[in-house]
């Protein structure tokens, strides 16, 4: 299938080709036209699927033919990041339309946005809180609105964001299009979400299982040897761009700065952060300047980091549908990429969900060194290991030599390249 099929504006197609993007996605192919017809849809794909472009470009298609200065097309997001990721690919596929999109959240001057927003916008991306502000002070109106996307639907509805998107719904023209796109969807938050859904089309996209590109293991640890196992595996694996995900926003700030003394270039991403330092950070392990970046769930939803080589649970999230989204980071795109998961005995109720959905997947890990709590001696030993990679890390390069360069991202050249 082509893209040709869609009959998009000649301007729209010109961009897809320019992002290289030869085929639809299976989530594009299936949705993309049931958007243009002006249906609801709950689209259900796993992470890295292309679901960004499978809403945009339809939304680009109905607005191309009358741009006017007012906001007519508003996602909400649940993070700063998604909102930023997504207005890039809005402005990528909407080169020389006209169009113009703005993301828009907060723990950043409003004023800035106001400006922004006075020179005319159709397209907002949003994090609810700051919106809200925005439609309450009168800097954005809805009243015009005619297609509202949900992004990451299933963290949309849960009880943090559940009172603030209720209140922009309310403020919505009753009449218009409604798009939910998400990884996973809880049995009740179906149900809250076929509230804000006229008759949808509901399409599917393989099992919302972790995706199949990836490779999968479990690492028994003690739980105060974490550290260890975690500079074991980077200097024993030909590893390229690592995500590390911690529990907490404090362990993500010591883990990374565990990892720069230990001779890394790493750097943390986690809610503490101005909305600056987390922009840096984000950037900076695009780029390449930071080959690990250690994260709160925050960099675990919607982020497009290309060319992740392993996700590794520092922590095991606490659900399925959490590991998936970690896990999602790597192995996007037809990439392959590996998930470890450091495992202690205080995680059996979160180790046993995530066995029995990868089954056979799931490889078991057991470096014995790592798996019972260190004794004095064994402390001593990481000491001196440790003060030896300081000092090669002061007299030696910061550049580990067993990380790889960057790997490029292989486009997905057909349908059936992920899983059904
Ligand atoms: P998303 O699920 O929207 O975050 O997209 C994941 C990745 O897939 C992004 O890097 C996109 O640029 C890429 N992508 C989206 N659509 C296509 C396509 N049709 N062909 C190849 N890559 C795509």
């Amino acid at each position: 299938m082509s893209f040709n099929k869609f009959n998009l504006h000649n301007k729209i197609l010109a961009n897809v080709e320019a992002q290289g993007y030869t085929e639809p996605t299976p989530i594009q192919a299936q949705s993309i036209q049931p958007i243009m017809d002006g249906k609801d849809v709950m689209g259900l794909a796993q992470t890295g699927t292309g679901k960004t472009a499978a809403f945009v470009l339809p939304i680009l298609q109905r607005l191309i033919r009358e741009p006017k200065r007012n906001v007519r097309a508003l996602i909400i997001a649940p993070t700063r990041e998604l909102t930023e990721q997504t207005n890039k690919v809005i402005a990528q596929l909407g080169q020389r339309t006209g169009l113009k999109g703005l993301s828009i959240y907060g723990g950043v001057n409003i004023g800035s946005q106001i400006t922004s927003l006075k020179r005319g916008v159709n397209i907002i991306t949003a994090c609810p809180g700051r919106l809200l502000d925005h439609i309450n002070r009168g800097t954005i109106d809805v009243s015009q609105v005619d297609i509202l996307v949900l992004d990451e639907a299933d963290h949309m509805f849960d009880m943090g964001f559940l009172p603030d998107l209720k209140k922009i719904v309310a403020k919505l023209p009753s009449k218009r299009q409604t798009l939910m796109f998400s990884a996973t969807m809880p049995k009740d938050i179906r149900i809250l979400a076929d509230k804000v859904l006229n008759n949808p089309i509901t399409v599917k996209i393989g099992h919302i299982a972790p995706v199949s590109s990836v490779d999968h293991s479990f690492y028994p640890v003690g739980t105060n040897r974490k550290n260890d196992l975690l500079r074991n595996i980077l200097e024993n694996h030909d590893i390229g761009p690592v995500l590390v995900f911690t529990r907490t926003k404090v362990r993500a700030k010591r883990v990374a700065q565990h990892l720069d003394r230990s001779g890394y270039e790493a750097t943390a991403l986690h809610g503490n952060l101005t909305q600056n330092n987390r922009r840096k950070a984000l950037e900076g392990f695009g780029r390449g300047k930071y080959k690990i970046l250690v994260a709160t769930d925050v960099a675990a939803r919607g982020i497009d980091v290309q060319g992740v080589s392993h996700v590794i649970n520092y922590d095991i999230p606490d659900t399925v549908d959490a590991y998936t989204h970690r896990i999602g980071r790597t192995g996007r795109a037809s990439e392959t990429g590996d998930a470890f998961t450091f495992v202690t005995g205080s995680d059996k109720g979160p180790a046993s969900s995530i066995k029995r959905i990868l089954g056979d997947r799931l490889k078991h890990c057991v470096l014995e060194e790592f798996t019972s709590r260190s004794s004095s001696d064994e402390s001593q030993a990481q000491k001196d290991r440790y003060n030896k990679q300081r000092n090669n890390a002061r007299t030696g390069s910061k550049n580990r030599s067993n990380f790889r360069s960057k790997p490029k991202v292989k486009h997905m050249s057909r349908q059936g390249d992920r899983p059904s």
